[in-house]
């Protein structure tokens, strides 16, 4: 091993390495500085992970899985012991505050506990099919799979699907997010610590071409991808015309349905859904579809957003072009008629002047069909929509390409049951701003949120990550023959 250490390398069978000669400026979002250059690889070092991948499969996978767990046992107690370490180079990364960083590490620890726990839910199946003639189940490892991930949660994505996967007797390789790939060095270094045998897990940093090989190496028989929708729909449709198993987590347009009799105090839920992480959450509230007379909550929001100062307790985001991306987004929705309540442009916390920050922005009067009503902004941006009519707030939702998640705000238990049983998503919630549904429930959007069958945590994982053989047994010559033994 012979690198910089402003080189964020690769990881393969166990150590650092450089890779090729192609890099990438890691720039922090919080301050703009320069905090690594990531390595770019190429396919050639796609072959080396997963050849050496291929070599560490057969000890691993014929481990039990009661064997396998105990690394992660192990691994969950380095997440706690490094939770400050990992919070702060997501923070740096990212640009997300110090306590959302530690909090996605938490997620993490709560993903790895469901690892843990694997062995309670496994439950195979037998039974005495004819006379004398047992049939059984096993869940059978796959073989080497890949996880593509995006910037948004350095941490917390990747370990959606490294605990569940590995413990399950695969070997991963890791392709994260070229914008903050620091943190998915450190969850390998801490993996091997926990006792992880080399190459069975495999960090590889690149860009658009490591994806691309990643979808069509041979040996590489299932990809799960979390990212844009507009790359989801690229890597589903290569990995599976490679006829690799694939799901894909697209992007979000998360509608809120706010009634009039909703909690004032619920208005802090909102403003937290909407603003939290700077708006860069699959989850986060995006669109709000306020019905009838909603003026007293509409206010409250806009009192909460007071609360949220940008370099505090509001994190930037992810880079200057994201910054002008949104800002343009929200100076189009202006001239096209839209009444701007918080106006977040132009933000430059004092002592952070070269990060990226855009301030919470609420925007009413914003009309269905405006772009920034239907397209993901993913920023501390909140559209309010008008309606009087619950009906016409369904339609809004259903009208949006998208289907991660879906709130309603209100008292009333029979309309929130109505509403939360006519939206379109896969993830609905009652007075809750971000309904992400924990473990042991399945995180996964509906429509163009995701491609694929399955969720990609909790018990729906379970699936993606093995397949099922059938043992059919008879032992004794004398039994009963029919038509079948
Ligand atoms: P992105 O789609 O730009 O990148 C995701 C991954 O794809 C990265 O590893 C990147 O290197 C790679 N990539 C980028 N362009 C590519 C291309 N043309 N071909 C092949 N690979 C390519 O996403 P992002 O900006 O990093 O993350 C933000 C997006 O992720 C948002 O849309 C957000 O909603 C979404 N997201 C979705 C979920 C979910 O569960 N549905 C969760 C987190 C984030």
């Amino acid at each position: 091993m012979n690198q910089s250490p402003t080189i964020t390398p690769n990881f393969i069978n166990g150590r650092l390495s450089n890779g090729q000669e192609r890099h990438l400026e890691v720039i922090s979002p919080v301050d703009g500085r320069i905090l690594s250059k990531v390595v770019l690889s190429d396919s050639s070092d796609l072959n080396v992970a997963v050849n050496k991948a291929q070599k560490a499969f057969p000890n691993w996978s014929q481990k039990t899985l009661k064997e396998r767990v105990q690394v992660f046992y192990n691994f969950r107690q380095l997440l706690i012991d490094h939770l400050e370490e990992l919070g702060q180079l997501i923070h740096l990364e990212n640009g997300k505050t110090l306590g959302e960083a530690k909090a996605e590490v938490m997620k993490g620890i709560e993903l790895t506990e469901f690892a843990c726990s694997l062995p309670q839910f496994i439950n195979d199946e037998i039974q005495i099919v004819s006379q004398g003639i047992e049939c059984r189940t096993t869940h059978v490892p796959l073989g080497i799979v890949a996880s593509i991930s995006p910037f948004n949660f350095p941490a917390m994505v990747p370990l959606w699907t490294i605990p569940n996967a590995l413990a399950l007797g695969n070997c991963m390789i890791l392709k994260p997010s070229e914008k903050t790939p620091m943190a998915a060095i450190k969850i390998a270094e801490l993996l091997s610590k926990a006792g992880l045998p080399d190459g069975v897990f495999n960090v590889v940093n690149g860009d658009k071409e490591i994806v691309e090989a990643i979808c069509d190496h041979p040996d590489i028989l299932a990809v799960s991808f979390v990212g844009s929708t507009q790359v989801a729909k690229i890597v589903y449709k290569r990995a599976t015309s490679n006829l690799k198993r694939c799901m894909a987590m697209g992007g979000a347009k998360n509608h809120l349905i706010v009634l009039p009799d909703a909690h004032l105090d619920m208005a802090a839920n909102i403003v937290a859904s909407m603003a939290g992480c700077a708006g860069q959450r699959c989850m986060a509230a995006s669109a709000m579809v306020a019905v009838g007379n909603t003026d007293k909550i509409i206010k409250q929001i806009c009192e909460e957003a007071k609360n949220w100062e940008a370099g505090n307790n509001l994190g930037a985001v992810i880079s200057m072009e994201a910054k002008q991306r949104i800002e343009s987004y929200i100076t189009e929705a202006v001239e096209k008629g839209a009444k701007l309540l918080v106006d977040g442009r132009n933000t430059k916390p004092k002592g952070f002047e070269n990060g990226s920050y855009v301030g919470v922005t609420i925007l009413d009067e914003v009309r269905p069909d405006m772009k920034i009503a239907k397209e993901e902004v993913f920023g501390p941006v909140l559209v309010i929509m008008r309606t009087n009519d619950i009906d016409e707030a369904i339609k809004i939702e259903n009208a949006s390409n998208y289907g991660n998640a879906s709130s309603v705000f209100t008292q009333n238990g029979s309309l929130a049951n109505y509403i939360m049983d006519r939206v379109s998503a896969g993830m609905v919630g009652v007075n809750v701003g971000v309904p992400v549904p924990r473990e042991p429930f399945s995180f996964g959007g509906w429509n163009e949120s995701r491609f694929g069958v399955n969720d990609i945590t909790g018990k729906s994982s379970i699936s993606f990550w093995t397949k099922i053989k059938k043992r059919t047994t008879k032992w004794n010559a004398e039994d009963w023959r029919d038509w079948m033994s």
